[in-house]
Formats: C-alpha cells, sequence, structure tokens
C-alpha cells in the first residue's frame, strides 16, 4: 500500500474543501476501498473520511417515501422497521449481502459505489480496461463464470456486485448529491450506474468531488414485495444472478410489476420487456415463464456464464411466484 494522509470531516463543507487536494478521495466504511488500496488499484494521496458526518439518519418524507442518509450502515437500513415493513425488498438484499462485521461498517453510499469484483481487475498482471484504460479485457477469452449477460461491451463484461442497489432500483429511488459548489442535484437510481461502453473506467454519473447525501425512497408501491439471490455459497458470497421483484394482483390477474436483476451487467438491470409481459396477465407460471424469456432476450453469454442465462429465467419465475404469493 502506497503512503497516504488522512482527515477526517466534521461537516459537509470541510468535506469538500479538502476533495479539492489533489489524489483526493473520500472513504466512509472502508470496506471495498481499502483492499482496493492495499492492490495498489485505488492510489489515493489524500482520504477524507466522511462515515461521521450528521449524515446517517433514517428520516419519513413528506410524500410517504423514507430518506436514508448516505452514512446510514447498511445493517441500520437494513433493520430499520420502516425499511422492514414498507420496503422488505431492500431489507432482503441488504441482509443478503457480504457478511455482518462488513454490513456493520459499509455505509449507504459506499454501497452504491462499490467496484466490479471482475478477478482480472484486481490482478495487475492482467490487460483490464477498467483498471487501465487501453490495456484489454482479460475476462473476454478468459474466465468469465461470473460475468454480463447483458449490456455488456467489446471493452468490459464486468457486473456490478451491489445487492441492495437492485433493490433500490427497483423501488424507484433517487439519489441525492451534493457538489464541491455545494449546489445539490438528484439523479434516479437507474441513471447512476453506466454501461461499460467504451469506457468501462467511468462507472457512475457522480463528478469529481461530489458526494452522495442521501438515497430518498418513493412511497412504497403496492404490491409483494422480494429480493432472491442465487450464489456459490449461502453468504459472504456475490450473486451470479439476483432478482428484486414487486408485484400487485387484482384478483388473479397481475397489474402491476416491476423487475431488476443483479449480477447480470455494469448495472442494476430494470426489465421493462419483463414488466411489459407481466401487466394485465394472469399470475401463472406460464405468464412468468413468458417475462422471464422478454427479460432474457438479448442475453448473450461469454462461454463460462452461459448458463447464467437459463438461471436468470428460472430466478425470476420463482421470485415472481413469491411476490404474487406474499401481494
Ligand atoms: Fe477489466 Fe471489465 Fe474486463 Fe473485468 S471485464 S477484466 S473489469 S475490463
Amino acid at each position: 500500500m502506497r503512503t497516504f494522509t488522512y482527515e477526517r470531516a466534521t461537516d459537509a463543507q470541510g468535506a469538500l474543501a479538502a476533495m479539492s487536494r489533489p489524489g483526493a478521495k473520500f472513504i466512509s466504511g472502508g470496506t471495498n476501498l481499502l483492499d482496493l488500496m492495499k492492490l495498489e488499484i485505488e492510489q489515493p494521496s489524500h482520504l477524507v473520511d466522511i462515515s461521521r458526518l450528521p449524515l446517517a439518519d433514517i428520516e419519513e418524507l413528506p410524500d410517504g417515501g423514507l430518506r436514508l442518509g448516505a452514512q446510514a450502515t447498511n445493517s441500520a437500513a437494513a433493520a430499520d422497521p420502516r425499511v422492514r415493513t414498507r420496503y422488505p425488498v431492500l431489507t432482503q438484499a441488504l441482509v443478503s449481502g457480504a457478511s455482518g462485521q462488513l454490513r456493520n461498517m459499509a455505509s449507504v453510499g459506499g454501497n452504491l459505489l462499490q467496484r466490479t469484483r471482475c478477478p482480472y481487475f484486481y490482478y495487475s498482471a492482467a490487460g483490464c480496461n477498467k483498471r487501465d484504460p487501453g490495456s484489454g479485457c482479460a475476462a473476454i477469452g478468459g474466465y468469465n463464470r461470473i460475468h454480463a449477460i447483458l449490456g455488456a461491451s467489446e471493452a468490459c463484461i464486468a457486473t456490478h456486485p451491489s445487492d441492495m442497489a437492485v433493490a433500490m432500483t427497483a423501488l424507484e429511488a433517487q439519489i441525492e448529491l451534493l457538489d464541491s459548489d455545494h449546489s445539490t442535484r438528484r439523479v434516479a437510481i437507474a441513471d447512476f450506474h453506466r454501461l461499460p461502453g467504451d469506457t468501462p473506467h467511468i462507472e457512475t454519473d457522480l463528478r469529481p468531488g461530489e458526494m452522495i447525501t442521501s438515497v430518498m425512497l418513493p412511497p412504497a408501491p403496492p404490491g409483494g414485495q422480494v429480493y432472491r439471490k442465487v450464489r456459490d455459497r449461502a453468504s459472504f458470497e456475490f450473486a451470479l444472478v439476483s432478482v428484486a421483484a414487486i408485484v400487485a394482483t387484482d384478483g388473479e390477474t397481475i397489474s402491476s410489476a416491476r423487475v431488476a436483476f443483479g449480477g447480470v451487467a455494469h448495472k442494476p438491470w430494470r426489465s421493462a420487456d419483463a414488466e411489459a409481459a407481466l401487466t394485465g396477465r394472469p399470475a401463472t407460471m406460464a405468464t412468468y415463464r413468458t417475462a422471464a424469456e422478454a427479460a432474457m432476450r438479448d442475453a448473450v453469454g461469454q462461454g463460462h456464464n452461459d448458463f447464467k442465462i437459463e438461471l436468470a429465467k428460472r430466478t425470476l419465475c420463482r421470485t415472481l411466484a413469491r411476490a404474487v404469493q406474499v401481494s
């Protein structure tokens, strides 16, 4: 690890000012950044610790939604009674991520910014356009079992590792940002993470020096909410495929549906095709299968990960069936 300086910010203005130093980077829980620094993938010369800023509260919004402070830990967000009762898909996603110890440290804001777990990204001898733009992509033609089946490019086939962000995508969360000039803006989570294109090293819409201050959840949509995660072991593992589904029914008919996948693309993958195939249709396994085929119509395997296409279809069917059950 390279040497760096450290300061703990006590207010947002001080944190933003500290970011004007060359090579400065925010740190919160540090559950991903410290690993990246040890491997010299991230090489900040100055760390600005924002974990103690007064941005950890979880508050009611006037419209019936909820604001999660960016410094709330993943554990605190998952355990909040309002999240558990009104946004169970989010609690389920949060508790399926990492381990209890990591969730106690990881922040809501940091979770959104965690980086891919593509093994070649962490292996400096391999070409990786995300780590070293222009150096190629060792995963294409390499061992790519965990890689993307949707939205990939010739430059990068990595997936986004977050569970929380998948649930937030189904919930249509908005991300609140504070810029270095103290202006604020909101970005829909669907627009926050980017597909790789030919710039896979640019992963989000975040501007230099900008800070995530909160995530705003709109009022809970009608229907049953379920997050299902399929992985190689039962805990402390990233998703091969995950699904967040929110489904409402009117009698035997699906009246509304939201579907987002994790583990399949460079960002949480909302499937408008699946949602269209579900809405107004009978709540049956045949309908779920039709939606699954629609969701994976453009999916492309890379060899080792071909199995993910069928896995994603089956995971969606199981998740939809459960969401209807609890709606
Ligand atoms: Fe790097 Fe992306 Fe290729 Fe992995 S998939 S080696 S992160 S460019």
